[in-house]
């Protein structure tokens, strides 16, 4: 079953032949669904009438489809009676276009990468003689955490791994021999398939102006993209241990911990720095126990530096700082009493998801 589901379709049918050619057209075409897992239910009358009533279905024409939303919501009917693959789904895309609609806009690998080459090489550059004790330790972290989930290209996690097998091996180093090692030369000359790329430019995060967004931008979604890839991890460790999936593996706190390394020994926007560690990021022990806490957290504190940001003299008039998503991008998200969390993750996970990073 689709991991990422949060909507579940069930296909009550009479087991003779043309019925399961139909159901398994619709689960074939549903499989392609983002979000959404489809199974089919069929056996004797009284199997199915059985289903039915426990479902609290008047069981009266076959076939019966029905969906099961997130967050416990009520299960509703779709469809009944005509057993043809295009009225069942024409029923089903017009219920999810309304549910889920839009659609997030992509990540952009561009954004990712030039955002991850600033910070290592610019940044990491900014502190004062060598990279030792806490320093080191804090490289050591934040590289490790983009070995193991950076979600772009391959390349640029070879390259990772290289790094980190190299830091591993030090107690310190001094920032030229990092730098060597970073551009690969000139000892390591590039490879064409073990390198990130020095080329900074911006796609979504292109300012309106040259002073405007670009790298912290990049980073935001960057640590986004990685709490997003560790929940997913987690989960498919989990399927695989067959225990709960909210239950961590791993640790949850492991990238907003590596986070919070970076932005104290290297982020090189002082007043970010001071905000986020005097400020933000102080809830993070008591607030996160699970993956999908972690993912809410960042989101949170994001929210929350770019309410504090709203107006200020950095933020770009033509990408307002608003509090994300807006209602018009993810309707769900907004309940009639605030956020809605289970949407947001979902938003989430469909935005910073691997699957839509291009
Ligand atoms: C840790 C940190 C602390 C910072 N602190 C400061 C500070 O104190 N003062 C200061 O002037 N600048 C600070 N910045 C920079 C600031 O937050 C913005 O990055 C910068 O102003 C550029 O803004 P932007 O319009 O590109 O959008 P950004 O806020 O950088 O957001 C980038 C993109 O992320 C998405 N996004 C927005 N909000 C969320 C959310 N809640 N969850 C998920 N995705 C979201 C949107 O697609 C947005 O375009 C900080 C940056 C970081 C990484």
């Amino acid at each position: 079953m689709n991991p990422d589901a949060q909507y579940v379709l069930l296909l009550l049918e009479r087991s003779d032949q043309q019925a399961s050619i139909t159901g398994q057209q619709v689960l074939l075409d549903i499989s392609n669904m983002r979000g959404v897992a489809g199974a089919r239910l069929y056996g004797n009358l009284t199997d199915r009438q059985r289903a039915a009533s426990s479902m609290y279905i008047e069981p009266t024409t076959w076939p019966i489809v029905v969906v099961f939303p997130p967050h416990g919501d009520r299960m509703q009917r779709l469809h009944w009676g005509s057993w043809r693959t295009s009225p069942v789904m024409r029923a089903v895309n017009d219920y999810l276009r309304k549910r889920m609609l839009p659609l997030v806009p992509p990540t952009y690998n561009r954004d990712l990468e030039s955002s991850l080459w600033q910070s290592l090489s610019h940044d990491v550059q900014l502190v004062e003689g060598e990279l030792n004790g806490d320093k080191m330790a804090a490289l050591r972290e934040y590289v490790g955490v983009l070995a193991k989930y950076y979600p772009g290209e391959q390349r640029v996690v070879r390259k990772l791994h290289q790094l980190l097998h190299w830091l591993w091996g030090r107690n310190a180093t001094t920032l030229q021999e990092f730098s060597v090692k970073l551009t690969g030369k000139p000892d390591q000359p590039h490879g064409n398939d073990t390198y990130i790329s020095d080329v900074v430019g911006w796609v979504a995060c292109r300012g309106s102006q040259p002073r405007y967004r670009g790298y912290t931008c990049g980073l935001w979604q960057m640590f986004h993209s990685l709490t997003v890839a560790a929940e997913a991890a987690n989960r498919s460790m989990n399927s695989g241990l067959q225990s709960s999936p909210s239950s961590p593996a791993t640790d949850p706190l492991e990238v907003l911990h590596a986070m919070r390394s970076f932005v104290r020994h290297f982020f090189g926007c002082q007043v970010c720095r001071q905000n986020f560690l005097n400020h933000e990021s102080v809830t993070m022990e008591t607030d996160v126990h699970d993956h999908e806490g972690a993912m809410l957290w960042m989101w949170r504190v994001h929210n929350s530096v770019n309410r504090r940001l709203s107006g200020a003299f950095s933020e770009d008039p033509l990408s307002p700082k608003v509090q994300f998503p807006v209602e018009s991008a993810c309707p769900l998200c907004h309940g009639k009493v605030g956020w809605r969390p289970g949407d947001v993750l979902y938003y989430l996970r469909q935005m910073y998801g691997a699957g839509n990073i291009v």
